[in-house]
């Protein structure tokens, strides 16, 4: 569809522009060559090879997408190794922080409530006991819910807010409102419990990966409040399903030599690269 290509390449040249802009040459660059593909020779014995190379920038959709694609494997795998008992059942959950369009004060108060809203509400036993209850009980401490979390800002305004995938017992939806209102002030939930646990994994992730509802311009000014954050977080029997930016990009090996060293065209060494955070928001 001609028309959608349109789009999404408008999208991503006005992104490249604001990396542009706002400094961030390098970022710029490799997000402007993710999904192209990249003729790479052994650097022992010169056998060529072509690779796909993708940018793991945070503010590309295209990686984005595959990064949520490989959490939602990773907790669809972990719920079938945790079958749900006594009533548990995968719900998303939104939280809301009054932004007012102070964005980096919003991002900093979500992610100090968000810990503190796991440990003192969401965290529960196989008894349904909360982490306060729990802990003044001898013996060990089993934790069997779990959340996996992503930040987002809204469409239209910029918002902070969270979508969460929560599997755990029922909740009292006053009493989680209220816990959330005195950890963030200004803020509201919302729960949906959703039919079954695959649609909810597949909505909540499919938001996490959902950048293409702001405009370009406006994606990497949003994004640098997020530097050195996590935007996705995990906890509890969920905990690490995110993994790291690119941990599924393997180090090629030359199939003749055996060789993982490589050349690009230019003759520069090939480095594999894990989206680590860096002071440039591409992490
Ligand atoms: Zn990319
Ligand atoms: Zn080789």
């Amino acid at each position: 569809m001609a028309f959608q290509d349109n789009t999404h390449e408008s999208w991503r040249t006005a992104v490249y522009g604001a990396l542009l802009n706002a400094g961030k040459a390098m970022t710029a660059e490799r997000f402007n060559r993710c999904g192209t593909s990249c003729k790479l020779s052994c650097g022992h014995c010169g056998t060529g090879r072509t690779i796909a190379q993708w940018c793991e920038t945070r503010v590309c959709p295209d990686c984005s997408a595959r990064r949520a694609k490989r959490i939602r494997y990773r907790v669809i795998n972990l719920m079938k190794g945790h079958p749900a008992t006594g009533g548990h059942r995968a719900k998303e959950i939104t939280l809301t922080v009054q932004t007012n369009g102070r964005f980096r004060e919003a991002v900093e108060r979500i992610t100090k409530a968000l810990p503190r809203l796991w440990k003192s509400y969401l965290w529960r036993d196989a008894a349904g006991r909360r982490w306060h209850e729990a802990k003044r009980e001898p013996g060990k401490k089993e934790c069997v819910t779990g959340a996996v979390c992503g930040l987002e800002f809204g469409p239209r305004h910029g918002n902070v807010h969270v979508h969460m995938l929560y599997l755990g017992p029922y909740l009292v939806f006053a009493e989680l409102r209220a816990i959330w209102r005195k950890l963030v002030g200004e803020g509201s939930v919302f729960v949906c419990a959703a039919g079954g646990a695959r649609a909810a994994v597949a909505e909540v992730i499919k938001y996490m990966s959902d950048l293409k509802k702001l405009p370009g311009s406006r994606v990497v000014e949003l994004y640098e409040y997020l530097e050195g954050k996590r935007r996705i977080r995990s906890y509890g029997i969920l905990r690490g399903v995110e993994g790291e930016a690119g941990d599924d990009q393997e180090q090629p090996v030359c199939t003749n030599c055996g060789g993982t060293t490589w050349l690009t065209e230019a003759g520069l060494e090939w480095v594999l690269r894990h989206g680590r955070p860096g002071p440039e928001p591409g992490g």
